[in-house]
């Protein structure tokens, strides 16, 4: 695909491109900018700047310019666009941020290939959770009293490729429309193309059935779902819709190809909390969470009771906090936890917080020239580890779905180990049995009922 065509897709579709172009570059579509996923009070971008659409095809359009920001910077080839129902006005865009590209060489277990051509420059995961559509959510939760924006059910997300679990979740939180361009029948929320979101639990179909809409594309799809989000009477082309749907697959062909060192199997590892290297990598999970590594458990999968403290310690600690999630690395340190925050977003819930702080902190250290060997040395593949939830999530609210979905992204990437138990929880939401809580996964997408084949279960303390 060449820069002229993307050009042409993502910049003559809207009416009034020019005055769109400069908007893009001030709303973190610059590859280069230091990365805004988690960071959702990034300034926005200035409302006279952005642009309107007139239609879906624009819409499309742009999201598909949106996606190619994410692949280009070395993650998926996805994007979203959050636009204002009634008058068009396109209010943020963001890519997928999962991967990004290391500097030359970090990280990187990339010697030249069997062709002798050199491997790409290795990628790494920086934020499991920074998705478009995930990152859309985030940004209005923090800007719209700031700002003034317009009611979450005014607003429709964009999105080149069908949401996943988490971005799905993160949707119906913060309480958009979804217009939908390409299907993903793998991980996405209408894998099935059926439009009937049975994979979901019951009270969140109907209210995914009352705002999910999947454009009409000529010669390939009609209309189907909710007539409430933007533009849902017009059609996206084809040539629009397929290359959607292309930037995806390669961008995670690609992403495959140049992942590095992200998953070196524990028995080739050292304990940092013993090695005496490894002195950065203590310090810089300490940066994050204060008891990193003042808990070690003998079994990795055996979490203890000096686990339960520590997160009971961490809600206590975290105003309007009821929950906690610990990650346990693949030698039983409790190597980094986090407290929900409900009083700063929703969508701060505490495995988000775990798996985002985790992977943040492993890329931090994995960048610096200093840091990347003893990193590459003691750090893995968080699939090797297992994650510990204080309190499951309730499989009746949105909670549910976007951290299994989270958990799914977490434990996505190529090469990742799938260990049932490397999902665990001390108790259950009030009124919710075992049973319940598994029930959710069957239905799920592939991707998680059967690749990942997630399987939450309660701790077995060690004793
Ligand atoms: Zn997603």
């Amino acid at each position: 695909m060449s820069a002229t065509r993307r050009q042409v897709l993502g910049w003559s579709a809207l009416g009034g491109a020019a005055a769109l172009v400069p908007g893009l570059a001030g709303c973190g579509l610059d590859s280069s900018r230091a990365d805004s996923s988690s960071s959702p009070t990034a300034p926005p971008p200035s409302p006279s700047a952005t642009g309107e659409a007139t239609n879906a095809e624009a819409l499309a359009a742009l999201a598909l310019w949106t996606a190619y920001q994410g692949e280009e910077a070395g993650s998926y080839g996805i994007g979203g666009v959050l636009v204002d129902n009634a008058t068009g006005t396109v209010l943020q865009t963001m890519p997928n941020r999962v991967f990004r590209t290391l500097p030359s060489g970090k990280g990187s277990e990339a010697s030249p290939s069997a062709s002798g051509s050199t491997a790409p420059p290795a990628t790494f995961v920086q934020d499991p959770t920074a998705h478009g559509e995930r990152q859309l959510a985030s940004w209005y939760l923090a800007n719209r009293t700031r700002l003034g924006l317009p009611p979450a059910d005014r607003l429709t997300v964009v999105t080149s490729l069908d949401p996943c679990l988490m971005c799905t979740g993160a949707i119906l939180t913060a309480g958009f429309r979804a217009g939908v361009v390409a299907l993903d029948d793998f991980s996405g929320v209408n894998y099935t193309g059926k439009g009937t979101f049975t994979d979901l639990p019951e009270p969140l179909r109907a209210q995914a059935l009352d705002s999910f809409g999947y454009y009409r594309v000529d010669g390939v799809r009609e209309f189907q779902g909710s007539p409430s989000i933007a533009y849902h009477e017009s059609a996206v082309q084809q040539d629009t819709y397929q290359e959607c749907s292309d930037v995806y697959s390669q961008s995670a062909d690609r992403v495959r190809a140049a992942r590095g060192t992200a998953s070196v199997p524990p028995s080739k590892l050292t304990n940092p909390a013993s090695d005496p290297e490894s002195v950065n990598i203590r310090r810089a999970f300490e940066v994050v969470y204060p008891g990193a590594f003042d808990v070690s458990v003998r079994d990795g999968r055996r979490p203890t009771r000096a686990v339960y403290n520590a997160l009971v310690a961490l809600v206590a600690s975290t105003p309007g906090s009821t929950n906690a999630v610990g990650f346990l690395d693949p030698f039983g340190n409790l190597i980094v936890a986090a407290a929900d925050q409900p009083t700063v977003s929703p969508l701060n819930t505490a495995f988000a917080l775990c798996t985002r702080a985790y992977a943040q902190t492993r890329y931090a250290l994995t960048e610096r020239e200093i840091t990347a060997p003893v990193a590459a040395q003691t750090l893995t593949n968080p699939g090797y580890g297992t994650f510990v939830f204080l309190r499951a999530p309730d499989p009746f609210t949105p909670e549910v779905i976007f951290d299994y979905g989270a958990y799914g992204s977490t434990l996505a990437s190529p090469a990742s180990p799938f260990i049932p138990s490397a999902f665990q929880y001390y108790e259950l939401p009030p009124g919710v049995s075992e049973r319940e809580l598994q029930d959710v996964v069957p239905a799920l997408p592939p991707l998680y009922s059967q690749h990942l084949a997630m399987l939450p279960q309660r701790v077995v303390e060690a004793p």
